[in-house]
Parts: structure tokens; sequence; C-alpha cells
């Protein structure tokens, strides 16, 4: 099991590689475009070359890119369906220049066209996305808290779209995010809930096919579908269910990504010490130790969080 969480870059994505490793990251997730505009910006082969560079000397591995929010594959319009398409095939291709080897995905809303309509959708949009995508790069799709056409708060929806293409099964995969379990209604508060709720996942989708969990607490509701992130135990889902959640044999071999908001020291200043601490305690949760700290210290320079965490609840609505 690797562990991490997902960092802001700003504008220097290779400083945020060693941070992530600084405050006991093994596993990172980033943007590799604007998460809330349509087109992704040129590549940037030097920038992209230092990342690497950076994931080699970190040992960061593996790296996660989140795409943007906007993309809705599931949408019956057009103009959205044809514009997701089109950047979720560039947000692989900016991840395989990054040498990123998963691309988490929002798979979005139907909007009112009904569920079997979205899939369908959905499916024919990743088919498109899939042909002569990068080979190194695995898609993944993020299960959702439902609510407003929402399509990817049941194991079955998310199945039902693997299934139907099993031309790219070594190229698709899901991602499973807790605070979304929780908000579309599974219990996982219980260590009976969580092995519940895995148990149910391997059974419809399998969990050989989840190489990505995002670890998340919420204030919300069980079964709410609302999407608000906490920290590790300052939201309301118990530890003790996260703690056997994260413990299930099927999840050995997979990587745990944090999307926990990041405390501030000064106004726009990440206090990063403050973060390694939840990261020790999340790590706890699983049974992880910290690793070994990295020796060289590049906290010298800030970094600036000018780009926003992935709560996908600030995209509802976002692109239509
Ligand atoms: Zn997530
Ligand atoms: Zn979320």
């Amino acid at each position: 099991m690797r562990f991490g969480r997902h960092m802001p870059t700003g504008s220097r994505p290779a400083q945020a590689l060693h941070i992530a490793r600084q405050i006991g990251g093994d596993a990172a997730q980033v943007f590799v475009t604007n998460p809330r505009a349509w087109r992704a910006s040129a590549p940037n082969p030097a920038q992209e070359a230092a990342f690497r560079a950076a994931t080699a000397e970190t040992g960061i591995a593996p790296v996660v890119v989140h795409a943007a929010y906007l993309i809705n594959l599931a949408s019956p319009k057009d103009a959205f369906y044809t514009a997701s398409v089109e950047l979720l095939r560039a947000t692989l291709d900016r991840a395989a220049r990054h040498g990123a080897a998963r691309v988490v995905f929002h798979i979005g809303s139907h909007t009112g066209s009904g569920e079997s309509a979205g899939i369908a959708r959905l499916t024919d949009g990743l088919r498109r996305v899939l042909e002569g995508a990068p080979e190194g790069v695995m898609l993944l799709l993020e299960n959702d808290t439902g609510g407003g056409g929402k399509i990817g708060y049941a194991f079955e929806n998310l199945a039902a779209v693997l299934d139907q293409l099993p031309e790219h099964r070594d190229h698709l995969g899901v991602c499973l995010d807790t605070a979304h379990l929780w908000g579309a209604g599974f219990d996982i508060g219980t260590p009976e809930g969580a092995i519940r709720t895995l148990a149910d996942a391997d059974r419809v989708i399998g969990l050989a096919r989840v190489p990505v969990i995002h670890l998340n607490d919420t204030p919300e509701d069980l079964g709410s579908h609302r999407d608000h992130h906490a920290r590790i135990g300052e939201g309301i889902i118990p530890v003790e269910g996260l703690a056997a959640f994260l413990r299930h044999p099927g999840l050995a071999d997979a990587t745990i990504i944090l999307e926990t908001p990041i405390k501030e020291s000064a106004p726009g200043t990440p206090d990063w010490d403050d973060d390694r601490a939840h990261m020790a305690r999340a790590r706890a949760l699983a049974g992880l130790p910290m690793p070994d700290a990295p020796s060289v210290d590049t906290t010298a320079e800030p970094l600036p969080d000018a780009i926003p965490l992935p709560l996908s609840s600030q995209a509802e609505g976002a692109g239509e």
C-alpha cells in the first residue's frame, strides 16, 4: 500500500513532489491541467522533464492525475460531451508526459436523460478517449455521492461501464472516495459496514480493479448526497470504520490519496508541519509507518497554494 495526498502545484509541480515526500507521502496526486478550464494549456517540456526527474529522485509512485471537474462524458448535450472527450484525451496525454500512471475523473451526470442513457453516453465517450491513448496510463472512474443525475453512486453503474469496454480492460478501473461512499449512503463508519461495503465492491466491480482510494472524512450526513471533504477524524465518519476499510486485504496493493483541506500557517502559506502530522495519523489508521524522512530540505521556498483541492462539490453545475 502506498499513501500520499493531492498536492497543490502552483507553477512548480516538481517542487510539489519534494514536499509530498517531506510530509510523509510515497505517492501523490496532482492536476496537470487547470481544473476549471476547458482547454489544456500547451505542453511544457522543460517543466515535464523536471517533474519526471523529481519523481525519480523522491521515489514518489504512483503519480495520480486528477482530471478537470468540467468533464462530463455522460452529458446528453453534444457541446459538453465533445469538449469532455477532448479534454480527457488531453489530460491522458499530459499525464503520460508527466510520467503519471493513473488518471482519475468524475464520471458525471446524465442531467435528466436518465441513467441508462448516461451510461451509454459515458461508455461511448470512453471508447473515443481511449482510442490511441498513451500506453502507460490507466483511467479510473471515481464514485460519486449521487444526486443531481450523477451516475457514479452505485457500484453497478461503474461496473456496467467497465463491462461494456472489455477491450480496454487494462486501461480502465475505479477510484473509490470514502467521503463519496458516505454521501451515497454506504455506512463505512463501523468495521462491519466498511467490510460489507468493500465486499459489495469486490463482488460487483472487483477490488483488483480499484487501484486508487481517495481517503477523505466529511462533515455531511450519511446518504446526504453532499460532497465536502474534512481532515481524517475531523468530520463525522468514525475512524474505526476507516481503519477497517484501509486494512481490508483486497486493498493491500492500492494507493491511498488524501484530498483533505490543508491548514495555513499564514494566509496563502500551507502549514506543512500540520499536514505531516495529519498524514502520520492517517497512515497509522492503515497500519503504515511514516516513510524515512528525506535528507534534503526543500521547504525553504514556500509553495503557493494557487490551485484548489479536488472537491467535486465545487464543480456541481460548473459545466452546465
Ligand atoms: Zn475524490
Ligand atoms: Zn469529493
